[in-house]
């Protein structure tokens, strides 16, 4: 009915088609409608049962959005999210804090305890952030063994605090690569971003980058705010 009420409005001496979800004898399927008026008048209508297309198109979309290895939302994903975000914190005036969190001489475990092993250290980073963050704080993988993680209505002195209890649950939470014997420990490195009135994605993402650098430069396994807005006073 509600579709016979819908065709109604359009212009029927157009073609046209639309895609639909019913409810078929209790089963949830989609539907393809298509529309083709006769030169003769009266038209031709078909319906196409979808589901199955609906269904591939949807894991397709879940595979384009969703780090394989991980879990964690991939770097496409990640950036759209983002940019939501950003626009979001603005239009109602919440902060926004920005994590980018590097694993320590990852290619160091990989080269000692081999690729699978490195796998499941990256599978456990992110697994020990999603303890340690809220179920709306986002998680993205931004390649390699470089994660991001976006924390809405968050200020920066609290991100600070979230980002050292995330680099001591990382110390702490020992990796098995499923060899008896064989389980071993990483370290991270964390900088740490607060979106400022002017920012897009990309200053706010290379100020994190370069806390994340000085927390490198500064021994590893370490974190680090990006550097005050406000120019220090001048020393007396
Ligand atoms: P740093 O402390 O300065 O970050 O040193 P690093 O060794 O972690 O940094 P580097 O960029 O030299 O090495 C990154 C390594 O991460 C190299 C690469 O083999 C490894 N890596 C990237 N992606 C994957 C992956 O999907 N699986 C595994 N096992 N390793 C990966
Ligand atoms: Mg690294
Ligand atoms: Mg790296």
């Amino acid at each position: 009915e509600m579709l016979e009420q819908a065709i109604r409005r359009l212009d029927l001496r157009e073609p046209f088609s639309f895609e639909f979800p019913q409810d078929i004898r209790g089963e949830a399927r989609w539907c393809l409608l298509t529309h083709t008026p006769l030169p003769s008048g009266g038209f031709v209508r078909t319906f196409t049962d979808i589901t199955e297309r609906k269904r591939l198109e949807q894991e397709l979309d879940r595979l384009s959005r969703m780090d394989s290895l991980t879990g964690a939302m991939t770097r496409r994903a990640f950036d759209q999210r983002l940019a939501e975000e950003i626009e979001r914190a603005r239009r109602l005036d919440h902060p926004l804090t920005l994590l980018i969190a590097d694993l320590d001489h990852f290619k160091q475990v990989n080269d000692t305890r081999g690729h699978h092993a490195g796998d499941m250290a990256l599978r456990g980073f992110v697994a020990v952030c999603r303890q340690e963050f809220r179920k709306y704080d986002l998680v993205g993988r931004l390649g390699g063994e470089e994660f991001a993680l976006l924390l809405p209505d968050t200020g920066f002195d609290v991100a600070l605090v979230a980002a050292e209890r995330l680099r001591a649950a990382v110390t702490r939470s020992p990796i098995d690569p499923g060899v008896p014997g064989q389980t071993f420990h990483i370290t991270v490195s964390i900088g740490v971003a607060q979106l400022r009135p002017a920012d897009d994605a990309t200053p706010f993402i290379q100020r994190a980058d370069q806390a994340l650098y000085a927390a490198k430069a500064a021994g590893r396994n370490a974190v680090r705010g990006e550097e005050s807005e406000i120019s220090p006073a001048a020393p007396r």
